[in-house]
């Protein structure tokens, strides 16, 4: 659904949240691979609000929740989602009493993490579900392929015992949006011969898991069970310049709250960096990078207003920016627009992205709390 940007706004500044375009994103992720569907929800949703995304991922057809740490996958169970969560960031001292107690499956990747997951799920008598997670070669989280056989026959021996449920096997891909590379291949021959390791060490484990959301569109021999699709799901392409039907869920926008007509050889904003080549009419606008615009995009940013692209005048501020919008009749209470999903000329989140030298994920969680989330359709 198109955000309307001609009504007033009743916030000054706010990130209008499309909870359609995120089920409809789930769905084109379900209906492609035809696995099931791990909506990554962590970091706040992306910026767009966990519960929320969930909620609207799951009606779209995502069977699975994914987010970082205890923190986050706790939240989601005191606000009613019951649909199965994957956790895979925790301090070395977590009990993992509460997310047990909350069903919450746990990422084990070392004896001691597997250890202690046993015996919590013992002491308070409950069951508990252990993703087993390889390091294929991103060298970051994950049991090293030296460390496989002794956690495999661990875990083999407490999921025997009773004393755990060994659910999934799973690794990361570190460049996924590459699928010629190198590194790669290298990590899909890795993940075989973890699969086959652990099958020696009489391992079945249910859910088999490895795309990220480049990998669920474009390599399709990582899909196994289960995608787990973070920025896809938000309706950012995971590899810039395909198409695949996806639509960017948020817009953010804010109220202009002054303009002022100044003369050629206007310098704005701190340092004046931007001096004004003509006679034109300025919009100031109560977004900056402590809403989670980035500094570096000064000098190439630009909003839209009144259904034209304005640069941003001078700096990026702490709480407010400066558009040079020429001679458009703009008035105090007028809506600009930050990003959007691009369909009206407006600027991406990829556009953002690109100014500042980093990618729309960055963009996308940057958005502060300040920046008031609207949700719609309103349900
Ligand atoms: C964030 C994350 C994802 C989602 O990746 P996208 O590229 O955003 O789809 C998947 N798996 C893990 C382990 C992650 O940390």
């Amino acid at each position: 659904m198109p955000v309307s940007t001609s009504r007033p706004m009743a916030t000054m500044a706010e990130a209008v949240v499309d909870l359609d375009a995120i089920a409809h994103n789930a769905r084109v992720f379900a209906d492609r691979a035809g696995t099931g569907v791990m909506a990554v929800v962590k970091a706040n949703g992306f910026g767009h609000g966990a519960t929320q995304a969930a909620r609207a991922a799951l009606a779209g057809g995502a069977t699975w929740l994914g987010v970082s740490s205890p923190p986050e996958a706790l939240a989601l169970r005191a606000d009613g989602i019951t649909a199965p969560i994957l956790i895979w960031l925790y301090p070395p001292t977590e009990t993992f009493e509460k997310v047990l107690l909350e069903g919450i499956d746990v990422s084990v990747g070392t004896v001691e993490a597997l250890d202690a997951v046993a015996e919590a799920a013992r002491s308070m008598l409950v069951v508990a579900n252990v993703h087993l997670k390889l390091d294929t070669g991103m060298s970051r989280g994950g049991a090293p392929a030296a460390e496989w056989a002794q956690l495999f026959e661990r875990a083999s021996m407490l999921h025997r015992a009773g004393a755990l449920r060994v659910r999934g096997l799973w690794s990361h891909l570190a460049t996924a949006e590459e699928p010629s590379d190198q590194g790669l291949q290298d990590q899909l021959t890795a993940f075989d011969e973890g699969l086959r390791q652990a099958a020696d060490a009489g391992l079945d484990p249910e859910i088999v898991h490895l795309a990220n959301s480049a990998a669920a569109l474009g390599l399709p021999r990582t899909r196994f069970d289960l995608l787990r699709v973070g920025i896809g799901l938000y309706g950012i392409e995971p590899v810039p310049g395909a198409s695949h039907d996806l639509r960017p869920a948020m817009t953010v926008q804010a109220q202009v709250l002054l303009t002022k007509r100044v003369p050629a050889g206007t310098g704005v904003n701190y340092g004046h960096d931007y001096v004004t080549d003509r006679e034109t009419t300025l919009a100031l606008v109560p977004l900056g990078f402590a809403d989670g615009l980035p500094r570096q995009a000064s000098g190439e940013a630009a909003f839209q207003v009144h259904g034209v692209r304005c640069p941003v005048a001078g700096r990026v501020a702490m709480d407010q920016v400066v558009l040079d919008v020429g001679d458009l009749p703009v008035r105090p209470g007028d809506v600009a627009v930050m990003f959007g999903p691009g369909t009206d000329g407006e600027p991406t989140a990829h556009d953002w992205a690109r100014w500042a030298k980093t990618n729309p994920n960055h963009i996308l969680t940057g958005i502060g709390t300040r920046v008031q989330r609207r949700y719609e359709p309103v349900r």
